[in-house]
């Protein structure tokens, strides 16, 4: 997902204009679930493309060359992680001495860059536009965020940077296994990935991914091909990176939307955090596998009560993932580290699995009779028939006579009897209620 930032002074309109965007493709809008509480970024489709845009903006100084100094800042980090920059001015005050500074820092990347001047509400304001000029910058995108003039061009001549959403050609592609390594900064991914790869006698190849600067790293291990995604991004420290929560969680979407398997590192010395169940909600959203990854097992105090209590927790609070296989181990002194990659191939395994419609069909059959559907609404819901549809996570279609009238609990006791006839433990999967043919 390409990932736009925008940036410039504050009072400039960008959470005016982050809004309007927003809400101008409100049917569209599609809130990161689980981390709807941050309003400062969202996923957008304009024109058949993905992208998710930043606000960097959220002041809370009022000391102004403090906050200036912020918006530096703002700028550098999204030079360093958005694929597109977004800078907006302001027509009401005026060419700012600190537009020119933002541009000046600006220009030394080579990532795309869109300039807007804001707040030019009508055409007697379009004279302002000209003093902008003096920056030096051939197209500048008059807009007006409060009234949505000049929105629509700016996002289309955006969109069109965009690369267009890559065909689904995976399932068909060699079987290589890709591993996204996500979790809150300082949970030990850079420390984990130098030791997987430290440690495998594997061929080991930098591959550029699909945005810049992602660098994925493959390797083989026992004839399996495996993909690390973004290790560059996962070894580049940089003091900015953790500044912004909001970037660094956009990031791990980022890797798991291009991984099959995504492995959530929890820090046992910190335990289940807020945010590590974000990125876990976003886990389960797009139906990736998932290993949950306790790291830091040397440094806590193993008393057998306490890890039992801590592992108890880690279930509960991952309750809404009963399937995650759960490791716990070191990976700073690698201790354990070996069983990820295996446990890794085994939900990989089971994420591809299929299921022979006959089988399927049984698993219903059986099902049905175990536990009738309820009657709803005085009518009785009825199940035909029923077959796995994909793979990626295993994906069941049930027709039936009231697609509509399948209640979440029953949905739930479907899924419990399908994964254990099919011994699909260790993966998401997915059933679909269709009407009948
Ligand atoms: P930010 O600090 O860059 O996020 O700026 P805000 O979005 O908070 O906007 C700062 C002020 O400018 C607010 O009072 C907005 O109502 C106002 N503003 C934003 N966009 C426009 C616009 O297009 N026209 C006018 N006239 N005012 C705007
Ligand atoms: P990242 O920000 O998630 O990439 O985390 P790093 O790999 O940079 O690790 C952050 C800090 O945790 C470093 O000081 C590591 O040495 C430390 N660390 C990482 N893994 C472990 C571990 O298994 N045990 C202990 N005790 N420390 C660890």
């Amino acid at each position: 997902m390409t990932l736009v930032a925008i940036v410039g002074r504050p009072n400039v309109g960008k959470s005016t204009l982050f809004n309007r965007i927003s809400r101008k493709t409100s049917a569209l809008v599609d809130d990161f679930p689980g981390v709807t509480r941050d309003r400062n970024y969202a996923q957008i489709t304009w024109e058949g493309k993905s992208f998710a845009f930043v606000d960097t903006g959220g002041y809370v100084s009022t000391d102004s060359s403090f906050i200036e100094k912020q918006a530096r800042e703002q700028v550098l980090l999204a030079l360093e992680e958005a694929d597109i920059i977004l800078f907006v001015a302001d027509a009401k005050t005026g060419l700012h001495p600190e537009d020119t500074l933002l541009v000046d820092i600006l220009r030394r990347t080579s990532k795309p860059i869109f300039y807007a001047v804001n707040k030019i509400d009508g055409p007697e304001q379009t004279r302002h536009l000209a003093e902008f000029y003096e920056l030096g910058i051939d197209r500048l995108y008059p807009i007006s965020s409060a009234h949505g003039f000049g929105i629509g061009e700016l996002m289309t001549d955006l969109a069109e940077l965009i690369p267009a959403p890559p065909e689904e050609v995976e399932e068909t592609e060699t079987n290589e296994i890709r591993i996204s390594i996500v979790g809150r900064p300082n949970v030990g991914k850079s420390t984990l990935v130098n030791q997987i790869l430290g440690t495998q006698r594997v061929i080991v190849s930098p591959i550029p991914g699909t945005t810049r600067d992602a660098v994925d790293t493959a390797f083989e291990r026992h004839g399996q091909r495996f993909v690390l995604i973004d290790t560059a991004g996962i070894r580049r420290k940089g003091k900015t990176r953790e500044k912004l929560e909001k970037i660094s969680i956009i990031k791990a979407l980022q890797s798991i939307e291009r991984s099959h398997i995504a492995i959530i590192l929890i820090d046992a010395t910190e335990g289940v955090t807020d945010q590590d169940l974000h990125i876990a909600g976003y886990i389960q959203d797009r139906a990736r596998g998932c290993v949950i990854g306790i790291n830091k097992w040397d440094a806590i105090d193993k008393d057998p009560k306490r890890t039992k209590r801590f592992m108890e927790e880690v279930r509960d609070r991952f309750r809404f993932f009963p399937f995650a296989p759960i490791l716990t181990f070191s990976a700073m002194t690698g201790k354990r580290v070996s069983k990820i990659l295996p446990t890794v191939s085994e939900v990989f395994a089971q994420y591809n699995q299929r299921i022979t419609t006959g089988i399927v069909n049984r698993a219903l059959e059986q099902s049905l009779q175990r536990h009738e559907p309820p009657m709803v609404g005085g009518r009785r819901l009825k199940f035909y028939y029923a077959t796995q549809a994909s793979v990626r996570p295993p994906t069941f279609v049930l027709f039936c006579n009231y697609p509509d009238l399948v209640h979440f609990s029953y949905e739930r006791f479907l899924t419990n009897q399908f994964r254990e006839a099919f011994n699909l433990d260790k993966t998401p999967i997915r059933l679909l209620f269709r009407g009948r043919q």
